[in-house]
């Protein structure tokens, strides 16, 4: 109820929302009044506007140019949007603000293509801060190498006087150099650890490529964040995404150190996203699971901070065959993957967690993991009885066709990464191989989910991914990478429209975060999370829909991003 209106806000609301409209009658003037825009507001009707007015963070109108009389006041910003789009601020499902802005600050490796650029950017992160103790950072690529596999010799050679440890950029992989895994303890005699693979050369040799929880035990070795390296990183997570039209996140494996960072920017009033926070949940959880929860859901809660969700990871990724799937990889044996609990521990997660009230958001990749989430979803929900926590399974890349239905069934919000869904090396390279076109057709079934009536929100998993969501909107269309007008969509049965995507970025993802009676639509009385883009989405190539640029977002009315060079300005 926190974060929702109390009864008699609604009855104001109610009040005014027809007001403004009505011929003759006047109103009080406006903050901010946007005009001559194609505003679609993503009410129920997904009606269409041209004109809105923003007072005191809220939105007070919504209509055609034809202004009430008194909105514009002698106070007012008047903005032309001259044909260029207004949409309410997008919604970020999934994604790691917190910890990715940190790594930013690293050794950030996102935007190296060969292996020759990778290696440049260690050698010269290396050379720029000597005096680090570690070489630490993250987004080295998979298929850069074979079997996304990278080598100790390698990276000896470019950081032969320190440890190095660097997470690949779906973060559930780590390379490490000697002297990083001699720190962390491990030898040929060391064990995979449960959910981990020590990756080995053949005479079992640890050969520098770390999985799951064996990347964990090398990082553990690293000295920890500070928060001051969380307070920056957050900083730089916030002015990403406000640059990309982002309005609130769901920050998933938020530790306390996030926390921290999260409640202090908030009570220093420079947050300029919402956080739906997820508590990180490890294994069984353990006896002091639910008294730390609930403190830290209490100790760290604030206007913009809501640390209401826990998050359990129930399965690795595809490419690594570290997700759980329900029949063997193929060419891998009997090897189907390992769950990271077994279902009687899920389930007994997830009654406890649904009975204390958080909202459960599950990491499940393959279709045993997925089955397995879905399973102990309901095991709750016929211990406790429905409650309206909105529980989410976040990922989703493999789904059994059997399993599509039970999400709105069971009213389990799925979260799909849609950017991941453009065929690119990581599907065609190190997925598909291992499933076979039979099982391949059930890869991010985005559409089927949709037309099932489940709630499906967008996220972005960011640093794994770009956190713009005009490339994941594009992708979710074209199913081939931003701007390819040329390659064959991939999963053609799986693409969906527009509006479907803008709704996964905004109501819908108000809607699982819940928030939806106060953001994710432009309706009078809502809050003024607006985004103004240079061009109408609908106007252009579904090819084209990145090159929209985010002309200036607002946050409860609040211009958190402009662009120098904007019209109107
Ligand atoms: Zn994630």
């Amino acid at each position: 109820m926190h974060r929702c209106l109390g009864a008699a806000a609604l009855v104001l609301l109610a009040a005014c929302r027809t007001a403004p409209d009505r011929p003759g009658q006047t109103a009080a003037a406006a903050d901010l009044v946007f005009r001559h825009g194609a505003v679609y507001t993503v009410d129920a009707a997904r009606s269409w506007a041209s004109a809105v007015g923003v007072r005191h963070g809220r939105i007070v109108y919504v209509g055609t140019d034809s202004l009430p009389a008194g909105l514009i006041g002698r106070g007012t910003e008047v903005v032309d949007l001259a044909g260029g789009m207004l949409l309410p601020g997008f919604q970020d499902g999934h994604v790691h603000p917190v910890e990715s802005g940190v790594y930013l600050g690293l050794c950030d490796l996102n935007d190296a293509e060969t292996i020759d650029a990778l290696s440049a950017g260690i050698r010269a992160w290396a050379a720029a801060h000597p005096k680090a103790t570690w070489v630490r950072g993250a987004g080295w690529q998979l298929p850069l190498f074979p079997a996304g596999n990278p080598s100790k010799t390698l990276l000896d050679r470019l950081v032969p006087d320190r440890p190095a440890l660097l997470w690949a950029a779906d973060g559930h992989s780590a390379w490490a150099n000697s002297r990083a895994l001699a720190l962390a303890g491990i030898t040929r005699e060391t064990p995979d650890p449960p959910n981990g693979r020590i990756e080995r050369d053949p005479s079992g040799q640890p050969s520098g490529t770390l999985r799951e929880s064996a990347a964990d035990l090398a990082d553990d070795a690293l000295p920890p964040i500070t928060d001051a390296e969380n307070a920056a990183g957050l900083a730089r997570a916030e002015s990403l995404a406000s640059g990309f039209g982002i309005t609130t996140m769901f920050s998933a494996r938020t530790d306390e150190g996030h926390l921290r960072a999260l409640a202090a920017a908030d009570r220093a009033g420079t947050l300029t996203v919402r956080v739906v926070a997820a508590l990180e949940v490890p294994g069984a959880g353990g006896d002091t699971l639910l008294a730390r929860l609930r403190d830290w859901r209490t100790r760290y809660a604030s206007p913009h901070v809501h640390p209401t969700a826990a998050k359990l990871f129930q399965d690795g990724v595809i490419e690594s065959g570290t997700a759980a799937l329900l029949a063997p990889y193929l060419g891998r044996g009997s090897d189907a993957g390992t769950p990271v609990r077994d279902q009687a521990t899920l389930d007994r997660l997830a009654i406890v967690l649904d009975h204390d009230g958080f909202q459960i958001h599950v990491h499940a990749i393959g279709d045993r993991a997925i089955r397995m989430a879905l399973d102990a979803l309901a095991h709750a929900r016929a211990e406790n009885g429905p409650r309206d926590l909105r529980h989410g399974i976040t990922h989703l890349e493999l789904i059994d066709p059997a399993d599509i239905p039970r999400f709105r069934a069971l009213g389990v919000v799925a979260n799909f990464e849609p950017l991941w869904a453009d065929g690119d090396e990581y599907l065609t390279k190190l997925t598909e191989p291992f499933l076979g076109p039979a099982r391949s057709r059930w890869l991010y079934p985005i559409a089927s989910v949709v037309r099932s009536g489940a709630v499906v929100t967008g996220g972005s998993d960011w640093s794994v991914s770009s956190l713009d969501p005009l490339q994941a909107i594009e992708v979710g269309i074209t199913h081939r990478d931003p701007g390819d007008t040329v390659t064959a969509p991939w999963h053609p049965a799986e693409q969906v429209d527009l509006p479907t995507m803008i709704a996964l970025y905004t109501i819908n993802a108000a809607w699982a975060h819940h928030l939806e009676r106060e953001t994710g639509s432009i309706e009078v009385g809502k809050l003024a999370d607006l985004v103004v883009l240079d061009q109408n989405l609908f106007a252009l190539p579904s090819s084209r829909i990145h090159e929209a640029r985010v002309v200036r977002t607002l946050f409860e009315g609040r211009t958190v991003f402009q662009r120098p060079d904007s019209p109107g300005k």
